[in-house]
C-alpha cells in the first residue's frame, strides 16, 4: 500500500530544525502550556514572560512570579536534557515495532536505568492521551495470550501468559485491556462500556461472548475451533493482524515483557495504530498534550 507523503511521520531533519537544543524544547513547552500573554496566577494580569537564565522557568514581567513549563509533566525533575527526551519521543513515533530501552541507552548516551524509565514514562504518556470513545459500526472483539515462557505450551489457558482483550472498529480505532481471565463477567461489561448498543459485534465462538445478543448487540460468530475463520463479512481478522504485530514486535524488539508492564506496551501499539492515517500528527500531539497546569 502506498502511503500518502503528507501523512508520513516527520523526517529527522524536520525534527532537528524544530527542536535543535534544550532551549527550543523549553520554549516549546512554555508556548503550548502557557504562552506570552498568559494570565499570571499571582498578579492576575496578562503578563509578558521572561526566560529565567538560572532555572527552567519564566518570570512574570509585572510581579516576578515564576512559571515552570516542565512542572506536572513527565519532564519534571528530570536531569536528562529535554532535547534527548524529545528525540526519544521522535523515535517512538517513527518506529513501527517500538523502541527497546537498550537502543535508547545507546542512542541517547544515558544509563540503561534512565533509558528504561524514559520509555516507561513515554508509554504512560501515550496511554493517557489515547482517548477512548464508544466503538460502533462493525466491531471485532477477540482475546489473545501474550508472553510468558511457553515451552511448547500453547492455546487458551496457557499459564504465565498475559491475557489481552481487544475491540476494534473496522477501519477505525482499536482498544485493548489486559484482563485477569476471559470469563463472561469480565469481558461483557468491557464490551458494554465501550461498544455502542446495537452495533454488529464479530467474535469467535468463545462461550463468554454468548449473551451479547441479549445485551442489545447484533452478534456474529465464526467457529475457530472448527477452523472456520471467515463467514461472509464475519471475522476477527483486523484484530488478529493487530495481535500478530504486537506479539511479533514484543518478541523481536523487547524479547520479554513482564505481566506487570504488558498493558503499557499494548497501549503504545494501540496509540500508533489509532493514528496510522496521520503519523505526522503524533509528535506534535505528544509534545503538547499535558495535564493542565496548576493555577
Ligand atoms: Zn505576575
Amino acid at each position: 500500500m502506498k502511503k500518502n507523503e503528507a501523512k508520513a511521520s516527520i523526517t529527522f531533519q524536520e525534527f532537528l530544525d524544530k527542536y535543535p537544543h534544550d532551549e527550543a524544547c523549553l520554549e516549546h513547552l512554555f508556548t503550548v502550556r502557557f504562552g506570552q500573554g498568559h494570565v499570571c496566577p499571582k498578579c492576575g494580569q496578562k503578563a509578558k514572560w521572561y526566560r529565567m537564565q538560572a532555572e527552567r522557568a519564566y518570570a512574570c514581567g509585572l510581579c516576578g512570579h515564576h512559571l515552570h513549563p516542565t512542572a506536572g509533566t513527565i519532564f519534571e525533575d528530570t536531569r536528562t536534557p529535554l532535547k534527548l527526551w524529545f528525540y526519544a519521543f521522535y523515535l517512538f513515533t517513527t518506529s513501527r515495532h517500538g523502541v527497546p530501552a537498550m537502543e535508547l541507552m545507546r542512542q541517547l548516551g544515558v544509563t540503561y536505568k534512565t533509558a528504561w524509565r524514559m520509555a516507561d514514562l513515554i508509554r504512560k504518556h501515550m496511554a493517557q492521551i489515547d482517548d477512548e470513545w464508544p466503538l460502533f459500526g462493525d466491531v471485532e472483539v477477540d482475546e489473545t495470550y501474550v508472553g510468558g515462557r511457553t515451552h511448547g505450551v500453547r492455546g487458551r489457558g496457557a499459564a504465565k501468559k498475559t491475557i489481552v482483550f481487544g475491540m476494534m472498529q473496522r477501519n477505525g480505532q482499536v482498544m485493548t485491556k489486559v484482563v485477569p481471565n476471559v470469563a463472561k463477567k469480565t469481558l461483557q461489561p468491557i464490551i458494554e462500556e465501550n461498544v455502542l448498543n446495537g452495533t454488529t459485534v464479530h467474535s469467535d465462538e468463545l462461550v463468554s461472548y454468548k449473551g451479547l445478543k441479549k445485551a442489545g448487540y447484533n452478534h456474529k460468530t465464526v467457529n475457530h475451533g472448527a477452523k472456520e475463520y471467515v463467514v461472509g463479512d464475519t471475522h476477527v481478522n483486523g484484530l488478529e493482524n493487530f495481535w500478530k504485530h504486537l506479539k511479533g514486535s514484543i518478541r523481536s524488539t523487547h524479547i520479554h515483557v513482564s505481566k506487570k508492564h504488558l498493558h503499557k506496551y499494548a497501549k503504545e501499539f494501540e496509540y500508533r495504530f489509532n493514528r496510522r492515517e496521520n503519523a505526522s500528527a503524533m509528535l506534535p500531539e505528544l509534545l503538547s498534550q499535558f495535564p493542565k497546569p496548576q493555577p
